[in-house]
């Protein structure tokens, strides 16, 4: 395993689903917490799966959590969760290179209706890739519960052709994702917004 940057690209068909999320459902931006806080709650699900039969999988800290916060002056949106956290090569596969093999089915179901086509989302599990909805770069940091520290995995996109990955060191497995706004999306800095 290599800790220096790598970059990838994006296989065409996230790139299209890239440019959909920005330029089409802007109207939708609701979808992203939930599609995240989805993602994040199923990863405390999976934990608690594999743990059934490994509980060490829980190494120090029993207590799933999901949490969201705020920073204000960096415009950062921050969903942590404790669950079960990816692998590089997890990350790879479920957040890299490839759509899933709904995404084309995905693509002709589109209406042009923005309250349908975000249904739709959620319904072809593209829902990570929301984030840029709101989102003008996406860094995702994660550790598999039972990998060391050092095998953390971090992950950054601007959401237009390509993105990063990079090993690091996170002593608490399990998901972070910091979601750096867009101009003019400061209304999720607030609390009001959230609730
Ligand atoms: P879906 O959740 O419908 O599979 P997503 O694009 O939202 O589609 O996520 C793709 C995959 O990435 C998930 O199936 C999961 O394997 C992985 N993933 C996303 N978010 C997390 C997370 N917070 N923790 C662990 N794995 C995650």
């Amino acid at each position: 395993m290599s800790a220096t940057k790598e970059t990838l690209g994006f296989q065409a068909e996230v790139k299209q689903l890239l440019q959909l999320m920005i330029h089409s459902l802007y109207s939708n931006k609701d979808i992203f917490l939930r599609e995240l806080i989805s993602n994040a709650s199923d990863a405390a699900d999976k934990l608690r799966f594999e743990g059934l039969s490994d509980s060490a999988l829980y190494e120090t800290d029993p207590d799933l959590k999901i949490r969201i916060a705020f920073d204000r002056e960096a415009r950062t949106l921050t969903i942590s969760d404790n669950g079960i956290g990816m692998s590089r090569q997890e990350v790879i596969e479920h957040i890299g290179t490839i759509a899933k093999s709904g995404t084309r089915e995905f693509f002709s179901q589109l209406s042009g209706d923005q309250k349908k086509d975000a249904a739709l989302i959620g319904q072809f599990g593209v829902g990570f890739y929301s984030a840029f909805i709101v989102a003008d770069r996406v860094t995702l940091t994660t550790r598999r519960a039972g990998l060391t520290s050092e095998h953390g995995v971090r992950w950054e996109s601007e959401g237009a052709g390509d993105y990063t990955l990079e090993t690091v060191d996170k002593p608490g497995r399990g998901t972070e994702i910091e979601l750096h706004l867009r101009e003019g999306e400061d209304e999720f800095h607030s609390d009001y917004k959230i609730n």
